[in-house]
């Protein structure tokens, strides 16, 4: 049997080229683009012929990811996906409203092979890369569940998109296609543990996206004890990379600073990534941003969470250094909205 084909992940004119070589008729394709970006399956595209829906199921893969599990939060309305993959995989998505849109927080990979001590998602390492439709398909079946569009995406979930480079480029180009979701460069954005080469190809990519870098630290000797990937990629060739890429590309880079109880969230800290980032950025016009989040206590990982007064003092002193600092609000809290959690404990289920 020949393989089958992921039509999920193919732009409008790679899908025209593929039904041309079919034996079908180019113009189908913005029909075919435009259902897939409804999330249609193939048998229910009714301005297809019945035969070509037979024969279009026949050969393609159908990469929707499937709703496992949906927790809705009581506190806020937040969704947590747990979505089956065609392969039987899980991965995971958070859908959250907010003023400005609805946002889906999406996964780029099955596990995560970046290792940070903190995060959930690493635990069993990586399993494979997502397929740019997967990723597509994550926004795109969560639409269909809430029926309700999806402004903002955040590539925040499991996985490092920097780790599965051109299924991510594929990805954005895909969401952001017209005859499709039509979603905004300037609405999305792609967080990264600081892969330094793949910073500095995207920066040449001319997509105005969202540039987030989890920096959690200050100083080498605390970020290489909870991040592996600084000890290939340390703090200053990181900061030297995000300085060029805000050079080239003129958008705006939010840093995102984890707080640890008793690791990384001292005023001391505090003052030198004020430090840190003033010097890094001097003289370039970057805009300072972090991001301060708690960290979310994953039972694996044994880190907790300071007090609230140790979280507003880090803040403080940050504001006080003329650096905006925002402490993350935390969004389902109640349904393990932070990412990794479910799938970790639904691969348990299944070892048990
Ligand atoms: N691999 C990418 C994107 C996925 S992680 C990255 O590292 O940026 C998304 C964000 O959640 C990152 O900032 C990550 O450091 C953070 N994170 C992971 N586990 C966490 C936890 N237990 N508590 C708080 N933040 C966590």
């Amino acid at each position: 049997m020949t393989e089958k084909i992921d039509i999920a992940s193919m732009l409008e004119e790679e899908l025209a080229d593929y039904l041309v070589s079919i034996g079908e008729k180019k113009f189908r394709a913005s029909q075919i683009f435009s259902w897939l970006s409804k999330g249609t399956p193939i048998s229910e595209m009714t301005n297809l012929s019945k035969d070509l829906r037979v024969k279009l199921e026949a050969l393609t893969l159908d990469t929707l990811p499937k709703v496992e599990l949906k927790l809705t939060s009581k506190i806020d309305g937040t969704v947590k996906y747990l979505f089956r993959l065609h392969d039987g995989e899980y991965i995971e998505s958070v859908f959250m409203r907010y003023k400005h849109g609805n946002t889906i927080c999406i996964s780029s990979q099955v596990g995560c092979r970046m290792g940070c001590k903190f995060c959930a998602s690493t635990i069993g390492g990586k399993v494979r890369d997502l397929l740019p439709g997967e990723m597509l398909g994550q926004v795109i079946a969560a639409e269909k569940d809430m029926g309700e569009r999806i402004s903002n995406i955040v590539m925040m979930g499991i996985g490092e998109p920097l780790d599965n480079y051109d299924n991510v480029i594929k990805f954005l180009k895909l969401v952001n296609a017209e005859g499709g979701l039509n979603i905004g460069y300037r609405h999305i954005s792609l967080s990264t543990s600081g892969v330094v080469p793949n910073i500095l190809r995207l920066a040449e990519e001319e997509l105005p996206i969202t540039l987030s870098i989890s920096l959690h630290a200050a100083k080498d000797e605390v970020r290489d004890a909870i991040m592996p990937i600084n000890r290939k990629w340390n703090i200053s060739a990181l900061l030297s990379a995000c300085r060029e890429y805000y050079q080239k590309t003129s958008r705006r880079i939010s840093f995102e600073y984890t707080l640890i109880s008793g690791k990384n969230d001292s005023v001391a800290e505090a003052r030198a990534l004020g430090e840190l980032l003033k010097s890094s950025f001097r003289g370039s016009g970057a805009p300072l941003h972090v991001n301060l989040i708690r960290v979310n206590e994953v039972e694996e990982t044994g880190f907790k969470e300071g007090s609230e007064r140790d979280v507003q003092a880090f803040a403080d002193t940050l504001s006080a250094m003329g650096i905006v600092a925002t402490v993350r609000r935390r969004l389902g809290s109640d349904v393990n909205a932070s990412c990794g959690q479910l799938r970790r404990k639904e691969s348990k289920k299944s070892e048990e």
